[in-house]
């Protein structure tokens, strides 16, 4: 789908995945004017197969876009597209428990421009693939707190699926992996005291029966999973608080578990910060395999949607 600044998007073609037309000069390319989504279709049991939540996922995409200057397709538009792409694959949707369809919409700036300003021309398109688990073994998060990087500045595109965010991470991930860890949890950038959200995920801490979670303020991506498994454990009866958490804070959780359409929701095994290594809680009975259970339940069919944030496919 494409479109001139300002105007809307006209209406989209479905083609086999290859290679797409870029103007060399374009937005993307040159000064990273790009915004990504992500999100995944489900096969249940009895072969339907639903989407969580697309039209938040469509929601983010126009807040990335008012911050980054770009023009964005509608919810409608952005919906129909995810809906158009898995339904032509809807044989590759792997079956309940072996894995699920990954769909990538993806805009950018593409006119034939020059100048560092807004691009004169934007392009939308969306693929899909089938991914098994992101983590084999739930648990397996070993986290190593980042002293050295950080992810977001207060003001700057932290709050967004801006692509630019995630270049930026591969060295503080690459350095983490070659020390043996999973993944890395990034600290604001202001103060260096709090904990933000980890590469591709966001964090929640438990302590006590409550619930805990930074707040997303413009430097943590506002999760949609984040934002299900708050209302799930409201739901549950669970107290939970959006707030700045110390790392030290870190030390005396009980729990700790990541959030995310790849990493579902996923106990963290460990978390080291300056060379000490705290481990936590994980599997049968604690606070985050009940939302685990309630959330994958309700994503793949096996639980009553009663919260309406299921879509069928056609
Ligand atoms: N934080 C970051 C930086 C991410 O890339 C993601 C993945 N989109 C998340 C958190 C989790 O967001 P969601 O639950 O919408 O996948």
């Amino acid at each position: 789908m494409n479109c001139s600044k300002g105007q809307k998007f006209s209406q989209g073609t479905l083609t086999r995945f290859g290679k797409t037309e870029m103007n060399p000069s374009s937005g993307i390319l040159n000064y990273g004017q790009g915004l990504i989504e992500g999100l995944k279709a489900y096969r249940t049991r009895n072969e339907r197969i639903l989407l969580f939540r697309p039209e938040e996922n469509a929601m983010r995409m126009q807040m990335g876009a008012e911050r980054m200057c770009m023009s964005s397709p509608t919810i409608e538009q952005f919906v129909n597209a995810v809906k158009q792409i898995v339904h032509s694959n809807r044989r590759w949707v792997p079956p309940p428990g072996k894995g699920t369809m990954y769909i990538r919409p993806l805009l950018m700036g593409n006119g034939p421009d020059l100048g560092v300003a807004p691009a004169s021309e934007y392009t939308f398109v969306t693929y899909a693939s089938p991914v098994g688990n992101y983590h084999k073994v739930l648990g397996a998060l070993n986290l190593v707190v980042e002293e050295k990087f950080r992810r977001a500045t207060p003001g700057g595109t932290g709050g967004v699926k801006a692509i630019t965010n995630y270049a930026i991470i591969y060295k503080p991930i690459s350095e983490a992996k070659a020390k043996g860890f999973t993944d890395v949890l990034f600290l604001d950038a202001v103060t260096g005291k709090y904990v933000e959200e980890a590469s591709t995920s966001n964090i929640f801490v438990v302590k006590e029966n409550v619930i805990s979670t930074p707040p997303t303020n413009g430097t943590i991506l506002p999760g949609i999973t984040r934002k299900s498994i708050i209302e799930i454990a409201r739901v549950l009866g669970y107290q939970v608080e959006e707030r700045a958490i110390l790392v030290e804070e870190l030390f005396d959780a009980e729990e700790v578990f990541c959030t995310g359409t790849a990493v579902v929701v996923n106990p963290v095994n460990s978390i080291t910060y300056q060379d000490k290594r705290t481990e936590y809680k994980r599997g049968v009975g604690t606070v985050g395999q009940k939302l685990y259970e309630i959330l994958t339940g309700i994503q793949s069919g096996c639980i009553e949607d009663e919260m309406g944030w299921t879509v069928e496919l056609d």
